[in-house]
């Protein structure tokens, strides 16, 4: 006699590292069956049709950030429900709900690093974390590290994975697409690079400001990019889409984005980019060295304005 087990087969998802799984996944490009690990080791991208299946925060810095230079900032951020919000479960339960299943407060992580030796500031979103959308720590989070870009002179990156803004914080949540646009205008003034790496998804009130207000502007391949939802324009429309619209391949078609950059070349064109946005690199390179331990130093003793959020 003997047990026959089953081998675990999970369909198509495009989540990212899931630590109780082990086993074969169906891939969403090519329904080639992929094993988990196997998944993992190739940046989450099908070794077969080269689909991108999402990256969660962790990995995408370990993927951008040199060894060991990343520094997460303004931490001192922390959610909190202005309105008393409830919806079918209440704002605050929804909050120790998400930080519970990422381990993480918010929906973006932010801070400095290096790339490819080039000191940078990094933002990036997290979709695991209530659909990645922004409410008003998101929106302060990523002002303070413009501010802080804007400051100390470095190239800005930031990475959106988003629903977009936070229903939950109704116009706090809003507010934030100024905020942070106001914010960029300042680094632009001051002549500095920012580049918004747009991946799958991001739409709402982030595509619609921070995300694609870049001087360049990247994607991931097949992201869907958009305002709405393909469903909700369709139903508004009422007229069938073009088959991929709201793809990075057709917007790229229509100009609304520079460039498609595959997953395992993203660190390389970023600095080849940001090479050609800041030219004076490296020859800069030891004042530019010294400024990121000056403003490491700096944000761990700075705190963000409690008054301003909002
Ligand atoms: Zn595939």
């Amino acid at each position: 006699m003997f047990s026959f087990k089953r081998p675990k087969i999970k369909e198509k998802t495009s989540r990212p590292e899931k630590k109780d799984f082990d086993g074969w996944l169906s891939c969403h490009g090519c329904k080639e069956l992929i094993y988990q690990s196997e998944l993992e080791k190739n940046l989450h991208c099908c070794p077969k049709c080269k689909a991108h299946f999402r990256l969660g925060v962790k990995a995408r810095i370990q993927l951008l950030a040199d060894s060991g230079s990343f520094t997460e900032l303004f931490m001192d951020c922390k959610p909190d429900d202005p309105l008393q919000f409830v919806d079918t479960e209440p704002y605050a339960q929804r909050l120790k709900t998400a930080q519970k299943k990422t381990g993480r407060d918010e929906a973006v992580v932010v801070g400095t690093c290096c790339l490819h030796g080039r000191p940078i500031a990094l933002g990036v979103l997290d979709f695991s974390f209530m659909g990645g959308s922004m409410g008003s720590v998101v929106g302060e989070r990523l002002t303070s590290l413009i501010e802080l870009a804007t400051e100390k002179e470095l190239p800005l990156v930031i990475v959106s994975a988003s629903g977009g803004a936070r229903m939950q914080e109704s116009i706090f949540s809003l507010m934030q697409m100024a905020k942070t646009a106001g914010a960029l205008s300042r680094l632009d003034e001051a002549a500095l690079p920012y580049i918004s790496v747009l991946t799958h998804p991001t739409t709402g009130g982030v595509t619609a400001s921070f995300a694609t207000l870049g001087d360049l502007i990247l994607a991931e391949p097949d992201a869907l990019i958009g305002f709405a939802g393909p469903r909700v324009v369709e139903q508004t429309t009422r007229e069938k889409l073009p088959p991929k619209a709201q793809k990075s391949e057709f917007l790229l078609e229509k100009g609304m984005i520079d460039c498609i950059v595959n997953r395992d070349e993203l660190k390389d064109k970023l600095s080849l980019f940001l090479g050609f946005l800041m030219p004076e690199f490296p020859a800069k390179e030891r004042s530019q060295k010294q400024k990121l331990k000056q403003l490491i130093e700096h944000g761990q003793k700075k705190g963000p304005d409690s008054d301003r959020r909002s």
